[in-house]
């Protein structure tokens, strides 16, 4: 169970010597029941409060593995039911399904769309994570066959691999086994089969039982026979039924401390209709979905659910930012432009983008208004004539570059004037307003 900030206060030394960066033990002890900070950073803790308060600061939902090396995913360990109190972390997997009665053609080509999934987003490589397989055939021996195909041509890829069937499930798993795959498929009637398998090879089981209290009964069943990691399936398929499940499964696990539940969940959103499979997907990025299985991933979808759960897993108390510093796009000599913006990561990553589209050699000075985009940062005083003129002049871009002329970002050339005047011998001109415009706007300047 989950303990008071009190209990733990009563464990901690009772100091105040600060070296867990906390000003008393009290104020650590609150931080530590809202698992915001780890144990380990009181050192003078007795080991036997270490323990306990270890036990206690596991995180409700257990952590799994799914693959190996760089492109496995990590999920669980979620703490909390709202992004506002504490980040979420571990954004969930897409996976693709694939059935072993299509045709060879056809899993060829999903492979390769999984293996082509990947784009680049505000510095984050985003991709489809992980391959579904479905032993539809319910053949051993066409699963094994399946499973071997796709692992051979995307050995990187994470699988998860489904059946219910125990001699199918142990064809396919020792195939993948090394590479930390789920077998997902067991129930109340192949519990044990499966669990043992799951055993022998070392795997996460996914679960399956139809409502909470039969799931719960279950993964307590397969606990007791020795499996420990498992991920959950409610048998919600329906949006209403989605949503109201996960909800339930997080807070018993994160409010109550229910371990029968603290597992990460895995749901199921293949819809005929693309734009209601993204819909669909896109409700199990927001509430709570660890694995999100799709039947087609079309580029737009990909695109469009990427965005979705990069934001939701960011940190909502701190904005994404870069680091304040001249950057060089292409070789830039010392006449070539020089552009100023904001270190919001979104505005510097389009703003980069679009100085790449020219093919124009630049230098962009980005500024640190605390991650903060152009107009925001302007209205609240932090991009300011005095304070880009004091960037300017401390950066030491002067030594490098041959000619004093700043190009700043449309939206603020009210600004033009004064920075002139702060920075007296260099000339400001305004740049586009939308970054879409400065490819065109580059390539003028040079010609
Ligand atoms: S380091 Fe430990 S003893 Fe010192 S204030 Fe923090 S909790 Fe208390």
């Amino acid at each position: 169970m989950a303990l008071s900030g009190v209990e733990i206060f009563k464990m901690l030394p009772k100091t105040n010597c600060k070296k867990c960066g906390h000003p008393t033990c009290l104020a650590f002890a609150m931080k530590l029941a809202q698992r915001q900070v780890s144990i380990d950073a009181c050192p003078d803790v007795s080991e036997e409060a270490k323990k306990i308060l270890g036990e206690a600061a596991a995180p409700p939902i257990r952590p799994i593995v799914l693959g190996v090396g760089d492109k496995a995913v990590k999920m669980g360990e979620e703490t909390v039911l709202f992004r506002h109190d504490k980040k979420f972390l571990n954004p969930p997997a897409f996976a693709l399904e694939i059935k072993d009665t299509e045709t060879d053609d056809d899993i060829s080509s999903k492979v390769s769309a999984v293996l082509d999934s990947e784009v680049e987003r505000v510095g984050q490589k985003l991709r489809i994570d992980a391959i579904f397989v479905e032993n539809t055939s319910k053949d051993a021996a066409k699963f094994e066959a399946v499973v071997k195909a796709i692992s051979a041509k995307a050995p990187d890829i994470p699988l998860i691999l489904s059946t219910t069937d125990p001699v199918a499930a142990e064809a396919g798993i020792k195939v993948v086994a090394d590479k930390k795959p789920i077998l997902y498929g067991a129930n109340d009637s192949n519990a044990e089969e499966m669990a043992n398998i799951a055993k022998k090879y070392k795997v996460t089981l996914g679960v399956y039982a139809k409502g909470l209290e039969a799931l719960s009964a279950l993964t307590e069943k397969i606990k007791g026979l020795g499996v420990e990691d498992m991920v959950i399936d409610s048998g919600a398929r329906r949006a209403k039924e989605i949503i109201e499940d996960n909800t339930q499964i997080r807070r018993a696990a994160t409010k109550k401390s229910f371990k029968p539940l603290g597992y990460p969940v895995i749901n199921f959103m293949q819809r005929d209709n693309p734009m209601l499979e993204a819909l669909m997907a896109s409700l199990g990025v927001t509430k709570y979905s660890s694995i999100i299985v799709l039947s087609n991933i079309e580029k737009w979808k990909n695109l469009a659910l990427f965005a979705l759960r990069q934001n939701i897993y960011t940190d909502p108390q701190v904005p994404m930012q870069v680091e304040q510093k001249i950057y060089k796009i292409g070789e830039p000599k010392p006449e070539s432009p020089l552009l100023i913006t904001t270190n919001f990561s979104l505005t510097y990553f389009i703003v980069l983008g679009e100085v790449e589209n020219s093919k124009v050699p630049c230098r962009l000075a980005v500024m640190d208004t605390e991650g903060l985009s152009v107009l925001t940062s302007w209205a609240a005083g932090k991009f300011t004539a005095s304070k880009i003129a004091q960037f300017i002049k401390e950066s030491g871009i002067e030594n490098e570059i041959s000619h004093r002329e700043l190009i700043i970002p449309g939206y603020v050339a009210i600004l033009s004037g004064s920075i002139e005047e702060k920075l007296p011998g260099w000339k400001v001109t305004v740049g586009p307003r939308e970054a879409n415009g400065i490819p065109v706007f580059l390539r003028s300047k040079v010609q």
